[in-house]
């Protein structure tokens, strides 16, 4: 008899977004996702139906896998919102109507298996971090953008999360002192500027000013729902109203990059997120300008690439969450 094989270890990770609940089976040696399964997010007025949705995905997850349950090491959750860790709580999430529900502790007791919460820029920057575009890395800064800007601090090796658990919000750096209202009630944020929120409010305002678009037909008037692939779409079409707008905010976002390599010298910045992977104009303009504009020495050293996990970050990370014990 040679030496006995190693068991396989998985872990599940949900991703609790706005939108939508995702989970995956994830190998947490290879970060493989060998099953997922998805719900919408509905607004939810019960604590309980929030919990039986998220057991029905990770159940769906569970049994497309063919995992046996007796592999599975623990759960892991990366939620949409202001998080309490230690006691596996979110504490508010807007977008989807709730506030303090506690959603490590009864999937715990359901499954019978540790489960830990950390926010989604948290664990997509740990799954980054295991096997994105962070895993030779070991100072780095993941940035997301989406409907707002987050970002995840990776210093020698681990997860920075400061005094109060809140480091990271590049999102709320100021950029202009009397500039326009935040959603956080501040002025002149980069998150009023370089998100796709913002992007898309620029479009539309340009469109009911009358100015002419080929993205017209793809926008939602009523609800001002632009996505990202339509943004993407009309700027490889050449529109110029839409590639202005995709320049403007990915300076902005430049301006916001320099203030993170003049400040923390960082070895590489991962950005991701919908409007980055859908827009190269975006990533490529963001890119240029920081480069230009940044401190000379920190400037030579930067690494500016792409998340590499795409969609799928928020899971493998989430899973990473449940093994490493990183949201404590
Ligand atoms: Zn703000």
């Amino acid at each position: 008899m040679g030496t006995p094989k190693v068991m396989e270890k998985f872990a599940v990770g949900v991703d609790f977004g706005g939108t939508k609940i995702s989970a995956g089976v994830v190998n947490l040696e290879s970060g493989r996702l060998v099953g997922t399964a998805k719900k919408k997010t509905r607004q939810v007025q019960e604590q309980d139906d929030v919990i039986r949705r998220i057991i029905t995905v990770v159940d769906d997850a569970i049994n497309e896998s063919g995992v046996d349950m007796r592999k599975i090491a623990g759960i892991g959750i990366g939620a949409a919102g202001m998080v309490n860790r230690e006691k596996g709580i979110l504490l508010a999430a807007v977008n989807i109507g709730a506030n303090d529900v506690p959603l490590a502790e009864p999937l715990s007791r359901h499954y019978g298996l540790p489960c830990k919460l950390g926010n989604d820029v948290e664990v997509a920057t740990i799954g980054e971090m295991a096997f994105g575009a962070g895993r030779d890395c070991k100072n780095f800064v993941c940035i997301f953008v989406g409907t707002g800007i987050g970002s995840g601090i990776v210093q020698n090796g681990t997860l920075v999360r400061g005094a109060t658990g809140t480091a990271g919000e590049v999102g709320h750096i100021t950029l202009y002192p009397d500039g326009k209202l935040c959603g956080c009630g501040a002025y002149g944020c980069l998150e009023a500027y370089a998100s796709r929120t913002a992007v898309a409010k620029d479009i539309l305002a340009d469109l009911q000013r009358g100015h002419d678009s080929v993205i017209r037909e793809k926008v939602d008037m009523t609800k001002g729902i632009l996505r990202s692939k339509a943004i993407a779409q009309a700027v490889a079409s050449g529109d110029e109203m839409v590639t202005g707008a995709v320049e403007q905010a990915a300076r902005c976002m430049a301006t916001g990059l320099v203030t993170v390599i003049n400040f923390l010298n960082p070895q590489r910045i991962i950005l991701g997120g919908g409007l980055v992977e859908a827009v190269n104009l975006y990533f490529d303009t963001a890119e240029l300008y920081a480069r230009r504009r940044c401190l000379k020495i920190p400037g030579r050293k930067i690494e500016i690439v792409r998340a590499e996990l795409g969609d799928y970050a928020g899971i493998v990370g989430a899973a990473m969450l449940s093994r490493n014990g990183a949201s404590k």
